[in-house]
């Protein structure tokens, strides 16, 4: 549920019961999914997982085979892409190559028999809106990657679209323009309020223009919550794992307190969680531990709940971080990672080193392992 909403707001898009069948393939399996006007919605998932499905399936490209697509209440069964109050902007962004930048953001507009007077309103204000305006006279090859990809944005935006389905497009630029064009994403998507749904494999990107992620893994989706909840709470270790870095202890966990304790190792003292996550009195479990909330000190901590022996065997120096590689006993790998905040810091340990790991109690989170 998107916290944000009030709680009588109708979801824009439905997917009840989809399921997306290739032959024999299953590409969306039973998928049932809310997502609500202005929001901005992110598919993240590994290659393969039927992202792309289901942006076609919205689009109108494709059919699910079973279940029902409503969008605005209404279902889609049946209506062709060109009916639908949906416009989609593919990763290659097809813009004409002899029409002007304003002429390919009129395209649409004109496709539709709009007046002239309206369209060349309308073409202004998605050229301001998208830092345009000194590039209207301009063909597509006399501007740069990230000026086209704006100008392939004002295209799907021209018509005013309830719902722009967005694949990967970002995917053509390099790291640097893509992280500000994702700024400038969210910015026009909050200046336009179209709901935007995007799909990308860059876990990053997901985290940073979404308002709620959608992790997905063959055709299921596995969580949906906003960026901070998908990293602090991750329902799986699919989860965990996907998004950003973690260590995994897998063990064994018995109710203890306000939380479990867990083993993970023969003859050492568990380890313990607090949560309010329940797997019973004892089950195995999957303790998931963020390197950052792994502090590293050469002295056995005196307060903290968790600490654990082990040695260094590898330094990543990243510049703004460390990250510390270091075996515990039992041949576990676990790292932390450390704020190089002064230059001290980053020289305090070195390989060979006997260190101590030590996290709190609400610093892990158990999973069903
Ligand atoms: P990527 O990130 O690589 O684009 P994706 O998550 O978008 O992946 P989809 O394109 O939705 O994945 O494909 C999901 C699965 O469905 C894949 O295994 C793919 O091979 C299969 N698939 C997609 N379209 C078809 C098709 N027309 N015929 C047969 N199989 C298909």
């Amino acid at each position: 549920f998107a916290p944000w909403l009030d709680a009588n707001e109708k979801p824009l898009i439905q997917f009840k019961n989809v399921t997306k069948r290739f032959g024999d393939f299953v590409a969306i399996d039973n998928l049932t999914q809310d997502i609500y006007a202005k929001e901005f919605f992110a598919l993240l998932g590994p290659s393969g997982c039927g992202k792309t499905t289901m942006m076609r399936m919205l689009g109108g490209f494709e059919t699910p085979t079973e279940g029902q697509i409503l969008i605005a209440g209404q279902d889609m069964a049946g209506v062709p892409p060109n009916k639908r109050a949906v416009n989609m902007m593919f990763q290659s962004y097809a813009l004409f190559p002899h029409l002007s930048v304003a002429e390919n953001i009129a395209f649409g507009l004109k496709r539709e028999g709009k007046p002239k007077p309206e369209i060349d309103a309308r073409v202004e204000e998605m050229l301001r809106l998208t830092r345009l305006t000194k590039f209207a006279k301009r063909k597509p090859h006399q501007i740069s990657g990230g000026q086209r990809q704006r100008v392939a944005l004002a295209r799907s935006l021209a018509k005013a679209p309830k719902l722009l389905l967005l694949d990967e497009p970002l995917g053509a630029l390099d790291k640097k323009l893509r992280q500000d064009t994702q700024f400038e994403l969210m910015d026009i998507q909050e200046k336009t309020g179209t709901t935007f749904v995007i799909v990308t494999h860059d876990q990053e990107e997901a985290m940073t223009v979404a308002s709620r992620v959608a992790v997905m893994d063959e055709g299921e989706i596995i969580q949906v919550a906003t960026p901070a909840d998908i990293y602090e709470r991750p329902n799986s270790v699919y989860v965990a794992d996907f998004i950003g870095d973690v260590n995994i202890l897998n063990g064994h966990a018995t109710r203890a307190g306000d939380g479990y304790d867990i083993a993970y190792a023969e003859g050492k003292a568990p380890l313990h969680a607090k949560t309010t996550s329940d797997l019973g009195e004892s089950s195995k479990c999957a303790l998931a531990i963020r390197p950052e909330k792994v502090s590293i000190t050469a002295a056995k901590p005196a307060k903290v709940t968790n600490a654990i022996k082990g040695k260094i065997i590898d330094i990543a120096y990243l510049g703004n971080l460390s990250t510390y590689h270091v075996e515990i006993e039992g041949g576990h790998m676990i790292k932390a990672q450390t704020a190089n905040t002064t230059r001290l810091e980053r020289r305090s340990f070195t390989w060979e080193d006997t260190v101590w790991l030590s996290w709190t109690d609400t610093a892990a989170i158990v999973l069903e392992g």
